[in-house]
């Protein structure tokens, strides 16, 4: 299936300039849900995970579908302020400004192999930060799953030396 032709690309949104990837019409269709869960899981299953960490809130989607179909568990990393008691953050950089995702300290629960998941990868800012939050607790990152990549913005050399996977590029 041609996954790409199910991203709805909106130009201007949110801001004028950004040429926002909408995956709802993607997510919205059986068939192609069902293989976009499929194709990263079969990426993911060889490096074994035990959880999926995924980045609020499009990565909460495909990111706890994944979880399922690979048998682990899952670990939202959220904005602040949404998660109780004691958490960890990162801060990282945006076009404008700056943004930040907490997980809670026990998030891992004695688990070390992470995969962590988003919806897109644009410049690789949020990737970057999910995994230090995850190496910060002592896990182990075994790969990055995208739906979409922005390859002209390079987010990969943000998080060179981990392996990373994407099943739509742009
Ligand atoms: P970045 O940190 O620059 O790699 O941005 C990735 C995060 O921003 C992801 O969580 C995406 O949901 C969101 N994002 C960035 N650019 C876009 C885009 N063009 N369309 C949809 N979401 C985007």
């Amino acid at each position: 299936m041609d996954l790409k032709s199910k991203v709805r690309e909106v130009p201007d949104f949110p801001t004028p300039g950004i040429g926002f990837k909408d995956i709802m019409p993607l997510l919205a269709d059986a068939d192609a849900l069902h293989e976009a869960v499929d194709r990263m899981a079969a990426w993911a299953e060889p490096r074994s995970p035990e959880i999926v960490l995924g980045g609020e809130a499009r990565g909460f989607f495909l990111g706890a579908a994944l979880a399922y179909r690979l048998g682990c568990g899952f670990v939202p990393a959220r904005r602040p302020g949404k998660l109780p008691l004691e958490t960890i953050a990162r801060e990282y950089e945006l076009e404008y400004g700056t943004n930040s995702l907490e997980v809670q300290a026990d998030a891992l629960a004695g688990c070390r192999h992470v995969l962590i998941h988003d919806d897109v990868l644009a410049t690789g800012g949020t990737a970057r930060a999910m995994g230090e939050l995850v190496e910060h607790l002592g896990g182990e990152v075994v790969g990055f799953t995208f739906l979409i990549e922005l390859a002209f913005l390079n987010g990969r050399e943000r998080i060179a030396g981990h392996d990373v996977f994407s099943l739509i590029e742009y």
